[in-house]
């Protein structure tokens, strides 16, 4: 394949020790290996419990893998993930990586608007009255497109519907264009012309030459939308 490698994990593995549990071990990933490319998009397939969000959230950083390598594209060049100091791992994530994960969490009070024209705004400093305005330009173009009704851009979505508080994660995670997207059943709480947007709006993105990496239980959602599969395996019963 031409298109340029923008995530490539090898090797990777997830153990977990749960001390509630006096210390057991949960083989939770093994020897995973996968290659992304600009423009695919793979679903990751497995029963409830294969490790699937456990690998997105290695990807993303939320959890430190326990062995093997994962490198993303960053500034034109392939990086390594796991063992970049937390200051270069924020950096990477926030400029190279996006993330629509299952709940919107956001600090209370704060308009939807501010939310979003501050992703896109990706914490410059002391940003200029003219890069604050366009930020808040594309937030309101991306809201628009996901069909937010525009009386409530101005409202904290904390009271919103979970189809209406999964847009604004979407809007919040598309509005700065990244070469990677990490999808948690980005459309898991949305009705059926919603869903439709989202689709629509997630294939323009692939289209663009976003590479994603996403769990999809609907299987309507797989089928538009990815472009291979990857099965993880259930170690857990495996080893039983
Ligand atoms: P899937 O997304 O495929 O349903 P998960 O990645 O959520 O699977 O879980 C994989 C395995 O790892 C499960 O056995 C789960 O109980 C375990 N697991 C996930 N997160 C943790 C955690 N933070 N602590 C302990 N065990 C966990």
């Amino acid at each position: 394949m031409s298109a340029p490698i923008v995530l490539e994990v090898r090797d990777l593995s997830k153990r977990f020790t749960v001390h509630q549990q006096g210390g057991v071990r949960v083989e939770a990933l093994q020897s995973v290996d996968l290659d992304l490319h600009s423009g695919e998009c793979v679903a990751l397939v497995g029963p409830s419990g294969a490790g699937k969000s456990t690998l997105i959230k290695c990807i993303y950083g939320n959890y430190v893998p326990s062995a093997g390598s994962i490198r993303v594209r960053h500034e034109g060049a392939m990086v390594e993930l796991s063992t970049a100091a937390p200051h270069q791992a924020l950096l990477i994530r926030r400029d190279s990586i996006g993330y629509v994960s299952q709940f919107l969490r956001v600090i209370p009070r704060v308009p939807t608007i501010d939310i979003v024209a501050e992703a896109a705004l990706a914490g410059a400093r002391a940003p200029s009255p003219a890069t604050r305005a366009a930020a808040v330009e594309a937030a309101e173009r991306m809201l628009e497109r996901l069909g937010l009704p525009r009386r409530q851009w101005t409202l904290p979505p904390a009271t919103f519907s979970g189809g209406e508080q999964q847009r604004v994660n979407i809007a919040h995670a598309l509005v700065r264009p990244r070469p990677l997207l990490l999808l948690d059943e980005p459309t898991a709480s949305l009705d059926r012309d919603n869903r439709d947007r989202v689709i629509d709006l997630l294939r323009a993105e692939r289209a663009r030459g976003v590479a994603m990496l996403g769990i999809f239980h609907d299987e309507a959602v797989r089928a538009r939308l990815a472009t291979r599969t990857l099965a993880i395996r259930d170690l857990a019963k495996e080893t039983l």
